[in-house]
């Protein structure tokens, strides 16, 4: 039998949990990733109340990649609706 006790940290100052030394999202509950938590948040806001083991650490995802990432989406669905406006005609 394996030992089902969880051990939780919580960094007091980002907030971000860890379940049995794995970093988890807490909005989401996903699996996390401590160098994108880095990037995104300790790096940030963190200082030496932080847990992270990452922080400090660059090469994470930041939210500059998010938000060219969603910009990219919105582009790629603007075009779509325009090729679609130009197949169809106007309506
Ligand atoms: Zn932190």
């Amino acid at each position: 039998m394996s030992d089902l006790s969880l051990s939780r940290k919580e960094c007091p100052k980002c907030g971000a949990t860890w379940i049995n030394g794995q970093h988890i999202w807490g909005g989401t509950g996903n699996t996390g990733n401590e160098l994108d938590l880095a990037s995104l948040v300790c790096n940030r806001l963190g200082n030496d109340q932080c847990i992270n083991p990452m922080k400090g650490s660059d090469g994470g995802q930041t939210w500059d990649y998010r938000a060219g990432y969603i910009d990219g989406k919105i582009d790629e669905r603007r075009s779509m609706m325009e090729t679609l406006k130009d197949t169809m005609g106007d309506v």
